[in-house]
């Protein structure tokens, strides 16, 4: 059997947990398996790299910021390799050049195009336990780029898809995928599977357990994953194609704080306009989300969205530099808004679901901003400050709490 498993970060984050990893490793290989392990940046090494970056030039250029945070995960390789080779256990680590791990040329956020397999199936027909390097691949130009933050998991998994492996495991702090985050909502619950649809949802719109990319692939190519706990030998989640039905309406809640909605105000009120903004956003690379239009008055109507913290600066440039040819009148944004989303494939068969939502919510005095849907989620905009309650309150409602 082909196993392939990834770690994160918490999970190596020192010498105790390193050493935990590598025995784990072992275990496996010793029953036979042929071993691929993924591993992130040790602890918080990755934000400590920002930070140091920011120090010393805060406009660094993405390529550097690339070749600065692949050697986070370099590091963790090498050691988890000597680990692994001083409990007598052969190992070799393999960063993604070493592997030929190719991706589109787009520092910060780029995706694989190609992912070799013949070093490492090399290294483990001499019978080595092979360690991988996780969130970095390398574009056309010979750079190193990086797969978005928490891209370690889309590694995972692409080597297991060109590997055919027979399992994906994703390791990390908790014990699975739960209904909503556990620090947050005291009984959520640890779900024993959970689609793919369901958990791109969930990963899309907050829950922090899974890269979204990981799970947009993983549906791709039929990779079935499990998400357990690097500390314990607990079951963990399966993600896969079709679930079990549990009885359940709603799986699961999340929540993202890292939003702001931005409003343009009396833009001309006639076909082409709302084409014209959103397109001037996408061709700047701008991922808009919620989406509201007012009704039209005076010829003049506004149009209010969501971005990504993160892109505010980029979209009130963008608006800025095309405010006459957009009619823009005014740009105003808000940056202490929260989304809380619902997610569950069964609310596609059951009429009611977001009024039930929207209850929970009003019976809590939590007033909601904007609404967005897909077939099996529901997103609502709120303030900031009452995203924690607002989950408690719609995970009760939908008491995702008893088995
Ligand atoms: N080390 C990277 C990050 O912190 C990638 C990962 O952990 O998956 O985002
Ligand atoms: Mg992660």
């Amino acid at each position: 059997m082909l196993v392939v498993k990834k770690f994160g970060g918490t999970s190596v984050a020192n010498k105790e947990r390193i050493y935990n990893v590598a025995k784990r490793c072992i275990e496996e290989y010793k029953k036979g398996n042929q071993v691929v392990v993924v591993l992130s940046a040790m602890g918080d090494t990755t934000d400590e790299l920002l930070e140091k970056a920011f120090e010393i030039n805060p406009r660094a250029s993405k390529r550097e910021l690339d070749m600065l945070l692949t050697t986070g995960e370099q590091v963790s390789v090498a050691l988890m390799a000597m680990a692994i080779n001083g409990m007598g256990v052969p190992a070799v680590s393999l960063n993604a050049f070493q592997v030929m791990m190719y991706s589109t040329s787009a520092y910060g956020n780029s995706r694989f195009k190609r992912v070799d397999t013949d070093r490492i199936r090399h290294e483990l027909e001499s019978g080595k336990i092979v360690i991988v390097t996780g969130f970095q691949a390398v574009n056309k130009y010979d750079d190193y780029t990086t797969l978005g933050r928490g891209g370690s998991d889309t590694t995972a998994v692409a080597l297991a898809s060109v590997l055919h492996a027979d399992k994906c495991e994703i390791y990390t702090d908790v014990d699975g995928v739960y209904t909503a985050d556990p620090r947050v909502v005291k009984n959520a619950r640890k779900l024993n599977e959970v689609t793919y649809d369901e958990m791109l949802e969930l990963a899309s719109h907050g829950a922090k357990v899974l890269h979204n990319r990981s799970v947009e692939m993983a549906k791709k190519y039929g990779v079935p994953l499990v998400v357990r706990s690097s500390l314990n030998d607990h079951e963990g989640t399966i993600v896969k194609e079709v679930a079990k039905m549990e009885k359940m309406l709603i799986t699961g809640v999340a929540g993202e704080k890292d939003v702001v909605r931005v409003s343009v105000i009396g833009i001309d009120d006639k076909p082409g306009i709302a084409f014209k903004i959103f397109n001037t956003l996408a061709k700047n690379k701008i991922n808009v989300d919620i989406i509201l239009q007012s009704i039209g008055r005076d010829g003049t109507k506004d149009i209010s969205f969501t971005v990504a913290q993160g892109d505010l600066t980029g979209t009130l440039e963008v608006l800025g530099a095309n405010k006459e040819a957009l009619t823009i009148q005014e740009v105003k944004y808000k940056t202490d808004v929260a989304k809380i989303s619902i997610v569950g494939a069964g609310m596609m068969s059951n009429p009611g679901v977001a009024a039930r939502m929207f209850e929970a919510l009003y019976n809590s005095g939590i007033n909601i901003n904007m609404i967005s849907t897909s077939e099996i989620r529901i997103t609502v905009l709120i303030a900031e400050n009452e995203m924690d309650r607002a989950l408690n309150a719609v995970h009760e409602e939908f008491r995702l709490g008893m088995e």
